[in-house]
């Protein structure tokens, strides 16, 4: 169980944070099982191998891997601990326009029918010191209160959980696209509109039955 699979994923999407978030900031994992990759703590994401990779447990144990992992295993080990489904992918990054809304506390209201990839709406969870226990407790009462598998950061970034790793990016990159939106149109002068309930509803309906 070192998860061989999993670390080759790892170390095949970490260049995709790259892109969304600045420098050696953020983290994404790949579980299975009670055991997680994760990426190395403070490391380039094109710098290290699947043998650097750390496999944790969902105790925070490292069980394999060269490298120390990322400072936020609490956060993910947590996620994944009321996360049913298995496997599971968790990506977080300080994208900037995710980070904006975090930075105005701002929870992100449902003002584009793709917001059901994550919820009704993308809650804010309250600030505490990176890499605590007291911040990954914070992430997973607002992701659970609000019935959303994404959540800001307050003053830090975004948080999104899904049950793969292409599942988890994407949906990184539709929140970042949403809190563009949001933030470009109350900047244009205006009020943003929200969607009723209903309209989410039979977007949720749509999405069962969407793609090939
Ligand atoms: P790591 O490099 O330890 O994963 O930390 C980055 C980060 O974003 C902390 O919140
Ligand atoms: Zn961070």
């Amino acid at each position: 169980m070192t998860l061989d699979a999993e670390r080759d994923a790892v170390v095949a999407h970490a260049p995709e944070l790259a892109g969304l978030t600045p420098g050696r900031t953020g983290n994404l994992s790949i579980r299975r099982g009670d055991r997680f990759a994760v990426t190395p703590t403070g490391v380039a994401y094109d710098a290290f191998d699947a043998e650097d990779v750390p496999v944790v447990d969902l105790d925070g144990e490292r069980v394999a891997g060269r490298m120390k992992p990322s400072s936020e295993v609490p956060m993910h080990r947590h996620i994944y601990r009321g996360h049913a489904d298995d496997p599971g992918a968790i990506v977080h990054t300080h994208s900037q326009w995710s980070t904006t809304m975090a930075v105005l506390h701002e929870p992100l209201p449902p003002i584009h029918y793709m917001i059901v990839a994550v919820g009704k709406r993308v809650p804010v969870a309250e600030y505490a010191p990176y890499g605590t226990e007291e911040l990954a407790a914070n992430v997973v009462a607002a992701m659970e209160a609000a019935d959303a598998t994404a959540c800001f950061i307050e003053n830090h970034g975004l948080v999104v959980v899904a049950d793969d790793i292409e599942t988890a990016v994407e949906h990184t990159e539709h929140v970042e696209s949403l809190a563009q939106l949001y933030l470009q149109s109350k900047a244009a002068g205006g009020d943003p509109v929200e969607l009723p309930d209903e309209e989410l509803e039979t977007a949720i309906e749509q999405f069962e039955g969407y793609g090939q």
